[in-house]
């Protein structure tokens, strides 16, 4: 099939490919993520933010920020983070992260 002719513009632009067949294959593709939940994390009261909030400890803060853990007992001693009394272990207000 010749396009290249007079009165058509579009076959004259792509006169190289004139006797070539074009055939052009589109594939659509659908991919669906899905992430899961996050479990529920223990709650709480704390004092700072007077409302119950969800608590974590250093190690769980260490993994999730990838910050060092004696950093995160640093920032705890100087008040930046909200410490929750939990027994024996140590707790961090989630909301003060
Ligand atoms: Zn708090």
């Amino acid at each position: 099939m010749d396009r290249r002719t007079a009165n058509d513009p579009a076959g004259a632009l792509i006169g190289g490919a004139v006797g070539k067949k074009r055939t052009e294959i589109t594939i659509e593709t659908h991919r669906i993520l899905r992430i899961p939940r996050r479990p529920a994390l223990p709650r709480a009261w704390c004092e700072q933010c007077s409302r119950e909030v969800e608590r974590v400890t250093p190690e769980q803060v260490a993994a999730i920020t990838g910050v060092d853990r004696r950093a995160i007992y640093r920032r705890l001693e100087a008040g930046n983070l909200h410490f929750i009394e939990g027994g024996a272990a140590v707790w961090i207000c989630l909301r003060s992260l």
